[in-house]
């Protein structure tokens, strides 16, 4: 099956017992055993449900992996893979990740005996220079969050494989419909299917797929020690998302580089990142690797934190909220909202300056994201 048709049916099959096209919500707890020892498949909703699997069989077609594990959120899914490893393990990591991720890194595994090394992965050599003989894994997001640096999975996957580690890839920006990581060599892609992959703003979900069964026996084992498992009704509402996966992702693309050509030639605007502009630094990586840019932009405003928050308030059709990746456009402000915990100073030094804006571009007309920005950005120049 070619991708269009992955995203529409892969993993399922008409219900054997009715013949019903859609796969039905198995809300049950637990499995009736015909006899001791002798299940059906399924003995209780922690270690496995239908529905779920269902969903897993459809996100390992659709990444293009032959497995595939799902998390109650996307947080518990970069758990589960960091909890593979163990005490006194040190782990080289993108600099400029979701800030979930090195929140988890930084306050709770650490205190675990594991060490993190933050790098920009977009310049491979830090990471060579940040490997340690006790590093067991590479972790990188491409594009990241918020600032959209592009990193190369074919060259960072060499370097793992060199010291005979594992390549982690948050994909969750990209989405299987943009970039393929295990093609470039990648031996696990994580997504928040909160995002993208289900598209519609309903659910908190995460994902982990791979081709190597003994990382998916324990990724399994770990919905089953630990319990951070999705809902049969999540796990049915993101397969619903997912059949619409390749349009909506077409769309966010063609939409996310008109924003983006707006936004550059915009007065009050100083600067945009966007890896389908031919300003982006990653921008050849990203057009080599990818085969859309998604709908993820950051940008910023002349006139710092007062035009960013005006701007902010100013918007009518694009919801201040902080998620991404649906079909709703949504902006966002890291310095009074993602980031607001971060100190200034360490902000600033990560590149998340006070004007910094991040949209995620819906599939709306575009006419209208833009009519709402113009009339955004013209508030916002009163405001400097
Ligand atoms: C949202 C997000 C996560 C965390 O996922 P949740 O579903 O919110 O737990 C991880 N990585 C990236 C890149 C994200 O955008």
């Amino acid at each position: 099956m070619r991708f269009d048709t992955q995203c529409v049916r892969a993993g399922i099959s008409p219900d054997p017992s009715t013949g019903a096209i859609v796969p039905p919500i198995f809300q049950s707890a637990t499995y009736v055993l015909e006899e001791v020892g002798k299940t059906k498949g399924y003995d209780y909703t922690r270690s496995s449900n239908p529905t779920r699997a269902t969903l897993e069989a459809a996100l390992a077609g659709v990444e293009g992996g032959k497995y595939a594990a799902c998390f109650a959120s996307g947080m518990s899914a970069v758990d589960a893979v960091l909890r593979t490893l163990s005490s006194g393990d040190h782990v080289v990591c993108s600099d400029d990740v979701y800030g979930g991720v090195s929140r988890l890194f930084n306050t709770i595994l650490t205190r675990h005996g594991m060490s993190f090394s933050y790098v920009n992965t977009s310049q491979p050599e830090l990471v060579r220079e940040a490997m340690r003989p006790n590093t067991k894994l590479i972790w990188i997001e491409t594009p990241t969050n918020p600032l959209l640096k592009v990193s190369d999975v074919e060259v960072l996957a060499k370097i793992a494989h060199e010291r005979g580690i594992k390549l982690a890839v948050d994909s969750t920006f990209a989405t299987p419909a943009l970039l393929r990581p295990f093609e470039w060599g990648a031996d696990i892609v994580m997504h928040s299917t909160t995002k993208y992959l289900s598209g519609h703003n309903q659910i908190i979900g995460g994902a982990v797929i791979t081709n190597d069964p003994d990382f998916n026996t324990a990724m399994h084992y770990q919905q089953k020690a630990i319990g951070a498992v999705p809902s049969p009704f999540d796990c049915w509402l993101t397969l619903a998302g997912l059949k619409t996966l390749h349009l909506r992702m077409a769309r966010h693309s063609a939409n996310g580089l008109q924003v983006a050509r707006y936004l550059e030639a915009h007065a009050q605007v100083a600067r945009v990142s966007y890896p389908g502009l031919e300003s982006h630094p990653g921008h050849a990586v990203a057009k080599r690797q990818m085969s859309g840019f998604s709908g993820m932009i950051s940008f910023e405003l002349k006139g710092g934190i007062a035009a960013g928050r005006a701007l902010m308030n100013a918007v009518k059709l694009c919801s201040l909220a902080e998620s991404l990746g649906a079909v709703e456009t949504m902006i966002t402000h890291p310095a009074t909202m993602t980031h607001v915990d971060v100190p200034v100073a360490d902000r600033h030094a990560r590149g998340l300056t006070d004007g910094l804006v991040r949209l995620s571009v819906g599939i709306e007309d575009c006419a209208d994201i833009i009519a709402d920005l113009e009339q955004a950005l013209v508030i916002a120049a009163r405001a400097r």
